[in-house]
């Protein structure tokens, strides 16, 4: 059993506004923990007592929440209370870490997390996302969570078991006996499949497609979604991605999205590799930045997408030294 908390506000009390905000946030909360309607065994609302128009519980009802019991309560006065709010409740049948969603200002009310930043940088391959993630969390002394690492670690154990990327229930079982661990030391990351550090081979070349294949599977992302928003959740960090702005941490206190040209990019992927006495391509690897962009971005769950409310910055012709100082110069300007 997971209890999942969430709140809203309304503009003004009205039936409609109700409605509209018990939708949101219900759906909201279900899309952002992956579940489905029949997993929510019950739902409890309350509402401040300057919420008289409409039922909270009816509102859901109606939004199709129906084979859940539901249950609605008024509260009292509180002084200094956020107005017009409503919290929700939601008992779910199953384990899962939960994401819970404060939406329209009702973040205030989540004292606990107050403290803790989360700061989402997400774009395509090359765009210096995890670079200027890895100096953002040195410089914050905050974690740096490198998402692309869990795909490609998931990718590895594919490539290796000779099992077709593309196969999702075949990968499905074989990431049931798999032991995926993302552990520090010393500040940076190390990816652990199965006890085995494979921080650099899950970097080789060939993982890189193989992981871009894998993470279009929804039961691979809801997997590994699970895993990034527990982190998320307890602590403050920094992750960068493809989604985490958009689906993964939707309410991240910070969202960049980086871009550069293909180009640009695939010229840095080749430095980086060829610093590491890789041989490759560079024409093979423009190749593939593009048909890697165009796979992440065209998946349906969760696709490579900016987020409405993330600050995009081409990097193309900037170093990182003056992207890094553009982010922190924006974080800076909204705390
Ligand atoms: O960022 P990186 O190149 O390591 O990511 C490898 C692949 O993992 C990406 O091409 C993308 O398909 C996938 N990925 C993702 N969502 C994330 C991070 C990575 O789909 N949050």
């Amino acid at each position: 059993m997971t209890v999942i908390r969430g709140a809203t506000t309304i503009p003004c009390d009205s039936a409609e506004e109700i409605k509209k905000a018990v939708k949101e946030l219900l759906e909201q909360i279900e899309s952002r923990n992956g579940l489905k309607r029949d997993e929510i065994v019950s739902l409890v609302f309350s509402s401040t007592s300057d919420i008289h128009s409409y039922y909270p519980a009816k509102a859901a009802r109606e939004a199709g929440f129906a084979s859940c019991s539901l249950f609605s309560a008024q509260e009292p006065d509180i002084d200094g209370g956020l107005p017009l709010c409503i919290r929700a409740m939601l008992f779910v049948g199953k384990n899962l870490a939960p994401s819970h969603v404060y939406l329209r200002g009702a973040r205030v009310l989540r004292k606990d997390l107050a403290d803790k930043i989360n700061i989402a940088i997400d774009g395509p391959a090359g765009s210096g996302k995890s670079t200027v993630a890895k100096a953002l969390a040195r410089d914050f002394n905050i974690l740096y969570l490198d998402t692309g690492a869990m795909y490609r670690a998931c990718a590895l154990k594919a490539l290796e078991a000779g099992v077709d990327t593309e196969d999702e229930a075949a990968i499905v079982d074989l990431m049931k006996d798999v032991k995926l661990d993302v552990v520090y030391e010393d500040g940076v990351q190390k990816t652990l499949l199965d006890g085995r550090d494979v921080s650099e081979d899950i970097r080789k070349p060939p993982v890189s497609m193989a992981a871009s294949a894998v993470s279009k599977l929804p039961s691979v992302r809801m997997h590994m979604t699970e895993k990034q928003r527990e982190i998320a959740g307890r602590m403050s960090c920094v992750l960068d991605g493809r989604d985490i702005g958009t689906f993964v941490l939707p309410e991240a206190d910070f969202k960049f999205y980086l871009t550069a040209s293909p180009r640009v990019r695939a010229k840095r992927r080749f430095d980086e590799l060829t610093a590491k006495g890789y041989q490759v391509d560079p024409d093979e690897l423009l190749t593939e930045i593009i048909r890697r962009d165009e796979q992440d971005s065209t998946r349906s769950l969760a696709p490579l997408k900016r987020a409405d409310d993330a600050v995009e910055i081409d990097t193309s012709d900037l170093t990182a030294e003056e992207v890094l100082a553009l982010v922190k110069q924006k974080i800076g300007e909204k705390i």
